[in-house]
């Protein structure tokens, strides 16, 4: 009774594709095609493939992708070498290189075989470059129909018999030649069509050359206009060829004619990734000399761009780093350095403004903070992204620590010196709280606030509120910021707030972190405090809100605007509908009826534990998921397409380029020592509780683990699960078995963020975590594959890739205590427990459950192919209490533990 599907309209703009798609369109804007792996163009790639040096050569290729490429061009035409040959092995290495092959690949040869050659390796949509009429129309539509078979894009360069077009009107006439051929002769599609109507150097100083650019933009104009789809591509560096060696000169040439190209249609064009200037940022006066050349403005326009030529060639490094920021004034080059982040010449330039300032605070205060104002606002706008931000913070921590013995000294003579902090806008107190042990998030707030020239005072992790509370009257706090990350800091922070009540603290109170909300920070938290009690998102509304709440004029508006929606929140939160819920005996018959009849439980290969011992962290590297990354950096894309993001691309390249290094370094350099325990244990179920059996025998002390079950009012045939669900029922008879993982690579992690943090590097300490808790997560992935595929054994031919592993395509779980199916943290002491984590892996748990090292991960494993995730969501008192008996603890202390899931309000 459906009908079928509509087919879809073909797209009508080119569509191409490595491992991730290329859509060019009116929104795409210019695409740049990576030049650097020609040979003809890169007598280094020329050599590293004569060579055989491939690696190096793919590096070559990443480069040019970290570097914004979009597509990349790969020539290995030369005369002493085995085009054909050469042309398959590197795609072929390419094609393992997804940072490198996400993208679209441009075969590039003067030679059909070597392009049909190149055709069978790419994946994904890929463009020719080239075909053109040069050998007549017979040769022209035979190769396009062989490409076309590919499904491959082309570029038709504008040469015909009589060859290249040198002229504004014969490039024309034979692109449009071109045009009709392909399309009306050949069937080709319009919207694979790129023509480069060719780009010639100029200011050669012969006079028919002159033109050459001026040509360009005229026919690129008119294709755009007249040939319907096309697009228009070229070589750019061929035009500023009469001034190689002279990079800053080249570049400039390179940014005015794609500023005046890409005006006049061109869509792509083969540049250099990564050194690309930016048109408005040529000096003036080297802009309009470039521009009389590109334009053809003027007849004297080569001689006077060749006077300024030498000048300019002065200004740059060797490899290409443009140093012309160096030329400023020092409050120029401070405002550089903070802004790019750049550390090489901060003490440098620190010193000299000290020399020049007649007291050594003033270059905090001046230039230093005009600074980091400039870095706050690009950040507050969306045109700096954390890691940046993190970054310049680091650049101004060094040059205030260059400062401090200055100030110091002048103190210590009696001077008026200013005191750490003593020109601040605010003095905050930053926590995160009692029995957690997460800080990145703090962290992070930390230097943004303190980029802000916000005094932050640091409590550190699981602080008690006695100590939060004693600091903030010690420190003369204005305002105390709360963090944490799993659920019971909830609760804790609740209790902060009623402990600041009860001393008389009025300071406001800022609440943060992943599990925190704004309707429990109005429900929960800012009902105990008189004080004006506020929920911070992330870390770019920190600045804001704090502004508002330490600013006279501000603040009592911005407290009425927060408690009002508090009290809206309340209001609607007391009002939420209830969804329906069920007793919990009409919950169980419910349950999940899994067909036990004719299923065998795969026994594991042991049983107990198994302890591993300095696991290879190059084996777990390769299983990191890159997303999550990125997210504790507040960026938001999804890895790897947010490498190649519009906005954020750029930001996101660098970041993940330290992350790499300094991962490499991990590995190498042994900086963490990863230790890992599982076990399985012979299991049934008898109603919601799992029972564990050790040979037969029920175990010494741990033998049952009790599991909650949804209660929500589900559809007809739609069950209430629970985990025990998965495991085969007592009465089935059957030998099941549980799982149990804890594992953790952040032994070592402590003592080298605090060795960085010493050295006022808050990023590589921030970097260092993160990357901690990634590899934290890949240990689980391939520990759960190897549980799958050797030690319980049911899936020994699996083979997934790490997108696919990420995506859990496999048979079985591995949930985890404090997530959704399983919410109660304690869970984890029953696993630290029957692992003996402490004992094996020198794993422990805080008073709240959290787990040290605080990158760590433990869970359960099910294998049956009917198990998974689910979340259990509210339920009534009824399980709780009965809950709470098979667990063997008080009603209120099973309260507190499922707090964020009670269905009920608990009467205290
Ligand atoms: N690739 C991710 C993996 C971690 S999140 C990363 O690197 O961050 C996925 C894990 O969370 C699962 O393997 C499981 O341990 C846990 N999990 C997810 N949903 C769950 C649920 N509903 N109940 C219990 N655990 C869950």
């Amino acid at each position: 009774g459906v009908p079928p599907r509509q087919l879809p309209d073909p797209a009508d703009h080119c569509n191409l594709s490595g491992l991730e798609s290329l859509a060019i369109d009116d929104v795409t804007g210019f695409v740049n095609i990576g030049e650097r792996t020609n040979v003809a163009g890169s007598a280094k790639f020329a050599r590293l493939i004569r060579e055989k040096d491939y690696e190096t050569a793919l590096d070559i290729a990443r480069g040019q992708v970290e570097n914004g490429a979009q597509i990349i061009d790969i020539n290995v035409d030369d005369a002493m070498l085995d085009a054909e040959h050469e042309m398959v092995t590197f795609l072929n290495l390419v094609a393992s290189e997804p940072d490198i092959s996400r993208v679209p690949v441009m075969v590039d040869s003067s030679k059909l075989a070597v392009i049909i050659a190149g055709l069978k390796c790419i994946q994904g949509k890929g463009v020719v470059n080239s075909i053109s009429l040069k050998e007549g129309e017979e040769i022209f539509t035979a190769h396009a129909r062989q490409i076309m078979r590919f499904g491959a894009a082309v570029v038709v360069m504008a040469f015909d018999i009589d060859g290249q077009a040198d002229g504004y009107q014969r490039m024309i006439d034979i692109c449009t030649r071109s045009y009709k051929i392909l399309t009306e002769r050949v069937g080709f599609p319009a919207t694979d069509i790129i023509f480069d109507p060719n780009v010639f150097p100029i200011a050669t100083g012969i006079r028919e050359h002159d033109n050459f650019s001026v040509d360009f933009l005229e026919a690129a104009r008119l294709i755009k206009e007249t040939l319907p789809h096309a697009l228009v591509s070229g070589g750019v560096s061929n035009m500023s060829f009469s001034f190689r060696g002279n990079n800053p000169v080249r570049e400039a040439m390179h940014a005015v004619f794609l500023y005046h190209a890409v005006a006049a249609g061109m869509d792509l064009g083969i540049v250099n990734a990564g050194q690309l200037a930016v048109y408005a940022e040529i000096p003036e006066d080297l802009r309009e000399r470039v521009e009389d050349v590109v334009l053809n403005r003027r007849e004297d326009a080569t001689e006077r761009l060749l006077e300024v030529a030498g000048g300019v060639k002065g200004q740059a490094k060797a490899d290409g780093e443009d140093l012309s920021w160096r030329q400023g004034s020092v409050a120029e080059r401070l405002s550089h350095a903070l802004v790019k982040g750049v550390g090489e010449y901060i003490v440098e330039d620190v010193e000299e403004a000290r020399q020049a300032a007649s007291r050594p605070v003033e270059v905090i205060e001046g230039p230093l903070m005009d600074g980091m104002n400039v870095v706050g606002d690009l950040f507050g706008s969306g045109k700096m992204f954390l890691p940046q931000v993190v970054k310049s913070a680091r650049v101004m921590k060094q040059a205030v620590a260059h400062l401090q013995p200055f100030i110091e000294a002048e103190k210590e003579e009696g001077g008026p010196g200013g005191a750490k902090g003593g020109g601040a806008k605010g003095r905050i107190l930053m926590a995160t709280v009692k029995g957690d042990v997460h800080d990145i998030g703090k962290n992070i707030v930390t230097v943004v606030l303190q980029c802000n020239n916000f005094h932050v005072i640091d409590a550190g992790v699981m602080a008690p509120y006695a100590k939060i509370i004693a600091a903030a009257q010690e420190e003369k706090a204005d305002i105390v910021g709360l963090s944490g990350l799993i659920t019971p800091s909830l609760e804790e922070m609740a209790t902060v707030a009623s402990e600041m009540e009860r001393t008389g603290l009025s300071a406001p109170l800022l609440i943060g972190g992943a599990t925190t909300s704004k309707v429990h920070t109005a429900v929960k938290i800012a009902p105990n405090y008189s004080g004006t009690t506020v929920h911070v998102a992330d870390a770019s509304r920190a600045v804001g809100v704090v502004a508002s709440l330490l600013s006279a004029t501000q603040k009592a508006d911005f407290a009425a605007a927060v408690e009002a929606e508090q009290e809206t929140l309340r209001q609607s939160y007391a009002k939420r509908p209830q969804r329906k819920s069920r007793p919990l005996d009409a919950a169980r018959q419910a349950g999940d009826a899994i067909d036990w009849r004719d299923y065998v439980p795969p026994r594991p290969k042991f049983l107990g534990v198994e302890v591993f011992d300095n696991y290879d962290l190059e084996e777990l590297a390769a299983y990191i998921d890159w997303t999550p990354f990125f997210r504790a950096w507040e960026m938001k894309g999804a890895y790897p397409a947010i490498l190649g993001d519009g906005k954020e691309g750029e930001a996101a390249r660098a970041l993940f380029k330290d992350a790499e290094a300094m991962l490499a370094r991990m590995v190498s350099e042994n900086w963490l020592t990863a230790r890992g325990v599982i076990g399985f244990f012979r299991a049934n179920a008898i109603g919601d509780d799992v029972y564990l059996y050790a040979d037969g025998n029920r175990l010494q002390g741990l033998a049952v683990i009790p599991f909650l079950r949804q209660q929500m009012e589900k559809r007809e045939g739609r069950a209430n699960l629970c985990l025990a669900d998965f495991i085969a029922p007592r009465k089935t008879k059957l030998d099941d078995y549980i799982g149990a993982f804890a594992v953790t690579p952040g032994h070592g992690v402590k003592e080298r963020a605090a060795a960085f943090e010493k050295d006022n590097d808050d990023y590589n300490a921030i970097l260092l975590k993160a990357l901690a808790d990634r590899l934290a997560e890949a240990f689980a992935e391939r520990m759960h594959e190897r549980v799958r595929m050797e030690f319980w054994g049911y899936a020994r031919g699996e083979n997934l890739t790490n997108a696919e592993l990420i995506k859990e395509s496999y048979r079985g779980i591995r949930p985890a205590p404090g997530y959704p199916a399983c919410p109660d943290h304690s869970g984890k002491a029953d696993l630290f427990e029957l692992l003996e984590a402490q004992a094996n892996a020198a794993m422990v748990l805080t008073e709240n459950m959290a787990m040290e090292p605080a990158a760590s991960v433990s869970g359960y494993y099910f294998a049956h192919p009917e198990a998974r995730y689910f979340g259990l969501g509210k339920i009534g008192r009824d399980q709780v209490k009965d809950y709470a008996k098979r667990r063997g603890v008080s009603l209120k202390e099973a309260e507190k533990w499922l707090a964020p899931n009670l269905g009920y309000d608990v009467k205290n």
